[in-house]
């Protein structure tokens, strides 16, 4: 039986990992090989790399360094969580195996909606830079750029306007139709942020630039960035299988970094609502990890709780 099991080997799964080795817990982590922090060709917002840092760089360092305090990190898929009836929670994994834990901590991260390239490699396109999905993380290095974003929504609208920050060359295209009020088009006009009215219909790659075809045009327009703005599904069947409701924006409620979901069960990174990044990741896998030793130190008596008196009869500060 592990102290912990952490689903997720990306920044938040890491460092709850980090920690609670060093808080000596028996923890176990689960990854699936899909963080999205892989995906970041260099990260220029990671605090204490001014220089920047590869995502593959960062999750590597991240897993030596818990390894380093006795974490076990391995590969696999769990597929079924579920409560143990005398406490604690059992995981399945897709080897067929069931790991056992006193407590567990899900982060699970977000599948990114991602399009598809009719032409070149979407791997490829997002290593050259030319296909991009956040805007916060890497829109500073593309100023002066020629910039489409994909997806005519409010969604689109807002990141356009965002990226305008940075360009003064920024194209909205719908994917299938444009979906604004006239009053969010005259604010995007208003901005010079384009919008375009024809949807895409074939999307290339080669070099460093992108090129998007138009319905009923025949020659590609040219720009040196694509972000498509199609939002993202956070991954969270595993509490859904716990009875655990996504809120509105389809995540679990942010406070549970805070306040478990359930007796021992802890969430950290970007399958909360938040924001989506590396930083506040690993900011809740501390959260997350300390909560969850916290709450194994009640189990084993292993506390002073406030009804204790101490020697002089004052009450402790927790
Ligand atoms: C292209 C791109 C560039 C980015 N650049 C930056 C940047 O420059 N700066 C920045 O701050 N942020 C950046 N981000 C965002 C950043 O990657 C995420 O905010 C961060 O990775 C979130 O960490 P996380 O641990 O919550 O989730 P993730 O890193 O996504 O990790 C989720 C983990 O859960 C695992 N998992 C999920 N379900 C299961 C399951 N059932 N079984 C086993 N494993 C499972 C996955 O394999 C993965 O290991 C970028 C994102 C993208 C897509």
């Amino acid at each position: 039986m592990e102290d912990v099991l952490v689903v997720g080997g990306g920044p938040a799964g890491l460092t709850a990992a980090l920690y609670l080795a060093r808080y000596r817990r028996r923890v176990r982590v689960i990854h699936d090989l899909r963080s999205r922090a892989l995906l970041a060709p260099l990260a220029h917002n990671v605090p204490g790399f001014p220089g920047g840092i590869a995502g593959a760089e960062l999750i590597a360092r991240m897993t030596e360094h818990a390894e380093r305090y006795g974490a076990t990190i391995e590969k696999g898929r769990v597929t079924r969580l579920s409560a143990r009836e005398q406490g604690g929670y059992d995981a399945m994994l897709d080897t067929g195996e069931t790991v056992s834990a006193r407590g567990a901590i899900l982060a699970t991260g977000v599948d990114t909606r991602t399009v598809t390239l009719d032409e070149g490699d979407h791997d490829a396109a997002v290593r050259a830079g030319v296909l991009r999905y956040c805007p916060i993380c890497d829109g500073y290095e593309q100023q002066g750029a020629a910039i489409a974003v994909l997806g005519s929504d409010l969604h689109g609208a807002a990141e356009a306007m965002f990226l305008r920050q940075y360009s003064d060359a920024v194209t909205l295209i719908p994917k299938e139709r444009v979906a604004l009020t006239a009053h969010q088009r005259a604010d995007l006009s208003a901005s010079n942020v384009a919008v375009l009215e024809r949807k895409i219909v074939a999307i290339g790659h080669a070099g460093q630039s992108i090129a998007l075809t138009l319905d009923g045009e025949t020659v590609p327009r040219r720009y040196d960035i694509l972000y498509p703005a199609l939002g993202s599904r956070p991954r969270t069947e595993l509490a859904e299988q716990l009875g655990i409701a996504p809120d509105a924006e389809g995540g679990l409620v942010a406070s549970a970094f805070g306040e478990a979901l359930r007796p021992g069960l802890f969430a950290a990174g970007d399958v909360l609502t938040g924001l989506d990044q590396i930083s506040v990741a690993t900011g809740q896998g501390a959260m997350a990890a300390t909560r969850l030793h916290n709450w194994l130190r009640e189990q084993e008596h292993h506390v002073v709780t406030e009804d204790t008196p101490v020697a002089n009869g004052a009450r402790p500060r927790r």
